[in-house]
């Protein structure tokens, strides 16, 4: 198995997956979608909402708001020693007390203030909802880590996809350099180069197969190469986008262990 990056930043990573098969690409795809725990707010005490927002409504705005992760300081709740009570090991209380003045006021999650500074909302420009003058909110949540398998809001990726590797080739000797491949081309892969058609940027390809439609005499062939896959993976910002494929394989191997003690152990 071989790993090439592609592209990396703050909240994307692009990479190459090279010899394995598809279940096991799919398995470590789903691993990140939805066993991969990521802190949400799971519990929302309202003491005080005048605001047009109902509470429940509110609540479930507030569950949806990525946070921050640290793995490593919290417990999952069926995992704590409190039993999922709720204890400062396995969750962070957040508070919004907030109130418009003379004009509207739009609540962003940044106006959250959290107990950890570690778990705070990954981005601050979210609206949570609208005051007129005068309403107010008065809101303590509590943020526990969950799985993306019990409720998508823990998911710590908003996208994880893949695709297989194009290989797109041109039969020199069929073409006829009309160039309507190239015109047709929404990713523009081919180009005409000194009277022959040349392929640019092959992995941007989406398998499309337009350029095979429009070529009439038969020059372009696309396929796909075996056990190679694309990755594209985005995080939601509870989690750096490298960290979130490290901890999955990980958890996938764990999952592996268990199912090859128990073969072993029959
Ligand atoms: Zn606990």
């Amino acid at each position: 198995m071989e790993i090439t990056i592609l592209h990396k930043d703050e909240r994307k990573v692009n990479f190459l997956l090279e010899g394995v098969d598809v279940a096991f690409a799919n398995a470590l795809r789903r691993t990140m979608l939805t066993r991969l725990p990521s802190m949400a707010i799971d519990e929302v005490l309202i003491l005080e909402n005048t605001s047009v927002m109902y509470d429940e409504m509110l609540a479930h705005r507030l569950g949806l708001v990525p946070l921050t992760t640290v793995l490593e300081d919290y417990n999952l709740p069926e995992e704590c020693d409190c039993e999922g009570k709720g204890c400062s090991l396995c969750q962070c209380t957040l508070t919004l007390e907030i109130e418009a003045e003379d004009d509207d006021k739009i609540v962003y999650s940044r106006d959250l203030s959290s107990q950890d500074p570690k778990v705070v909302p990954a981005s601050g420009d979210i609206p949570l909802v609208k005051l007129a003058p005068r309403q107010r909110l008065i809101i303590e949540t509590y943020a526990k880590l969950g799985k993306g398998v019990d409720n998508a809001k823990f998911q710590p990726v908003a996208t994880v996809s893949y695709k297989y590797v194009p290989l797109v080739t041109v039969d020199k000797s069929k073409c006829d350099q009309c160039g309507d491949c190239v015109e047709v081309c929404a990713k523009n892969i081919l180009k005409l180069e000194d009277d022959t058609i040349v392929t640019q940027n092959t992995l941007d390809c989406s398998l499309c197969e337009a350029c095979v439609e429009e070529c009439e005499s038969g020059a372009i062939t696309i396929d796909t190469k075996k056990n190679s896959f694309l990755f594209k993976i985005e995080s939601t910002g509870a989690l750096p986008p490298e960290e979130i494929v490290e901890k999955a394989a990980e958890l996938l191997m764990e999952r592996i262990q268990v199912a090859l003690d128990f073969a072993n152990s029959l």
